[in-house]
């Protein structure tokens, strides 16, 4: 489904990425671990658009992408909820969910996800005339997925959803990746810093250091595996 081929993506003469090739095969959830300032987030950049990588190509339904705006990479069904999440904090979630299916003609199907959406997170059902900003952690991150749904995705890009939240959140929010997973048949490409938690909703994963990919296997894999254990597990 998505296909990154040899990129190489530099901020002005710094070359963040090395190289990289990563594949994505359509019903999976893949992630991609790595120490802080590895080129995780550089990786979804590239893929979304927002950065354009100097050699190598990315396709997506094969389809090359790597030279598209992000807006046309929306529209081609993949949608990325960045770290940080950016929500429009002055907005309400109602309208906040709305901004996420701002590409979207069809009525009806807008009006369908969004009843998903609020099952899938009631909490935003209840929140929803209150301002984004004004929202906790968790219920902010919940609404970055939930506005990134309401774009259809085929491929949901999600970097690190469990930063800064509480255990119970985390795994609320893990549990909805899943359900996204398995019941709407979204693709998923996570990034995340807790390698043990990504490893375990994964069915493959891939090890970045210095920009480049240094490890893929399958999830149960790198969770027995030696240097993954000793360098991200913390065992
Ligand atoms: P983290 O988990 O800390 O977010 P990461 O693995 O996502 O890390 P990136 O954010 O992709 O890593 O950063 C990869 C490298 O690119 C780092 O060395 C970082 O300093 C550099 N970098 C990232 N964004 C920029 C930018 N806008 N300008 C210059 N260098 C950048």
């Amino acid at each position: 489904m998505l296909e990154i081929n040899n990129i190489d993506t530099y901020y002005g003469n710094i070359q963040a990425l090395h190289d990289v090739s990563i594949s994505v095969k359509e019903g999976e959830i893949i992630t991609l671990i790595g120490a802080n300032g590895a080129g995780k987030t550089t990786t979804l950049m590239s893929i979304s658009g927002i950065v354009t990588p100097k050699r190598g190509t990315i396709s997506f339904n094969g389809e090359v992408i790597s030279d598209k705006k992000p807006d046309d990479i929306v529209k081609m069904g993949l949608s990325h909820v960045p770290e940080g999440r950016h929500i429009f904090p002055y907005l309400t979630v109602m309208e906040n969910l709305d901004l996420g299916a701002f590409l979207r003609k069809d009525k009806a199907g807008i009006k369908k996800d969004l009843k998903h959406v609020f099952e899938l997170f009631p909490r935003l059902h209840e929140r929803r005339n209150q301002q984004g900003g004004t929202l906790s952690g968790g219920e902010q991150q919940m609404l970055a997925i939930s506005r990134a749904l309401m774009a259809k995705p085929k491929l949901l890009l999600l970097d690190e959803p469990s930063l800064g939240l509480a255990p119970i959140i985390v795994r609320q929010i893990f549990d909805i990746i899943r359900l996204i997973n398995k019941e709407d048949k979204t693709t998923i490409f996570l990034v995340e810093q807790n390698a043990n938690l990504a490893l375990k909703v994964a069915n493959r994963g891939y090890v970045m250091e210095n920009g480049r990919i240094t490890l893929e296997d399958s999830a149960q894999n790198l969770l027995v595996n030696e240097e993954v254990k000793k360098a991200y597990l913390g065992i």
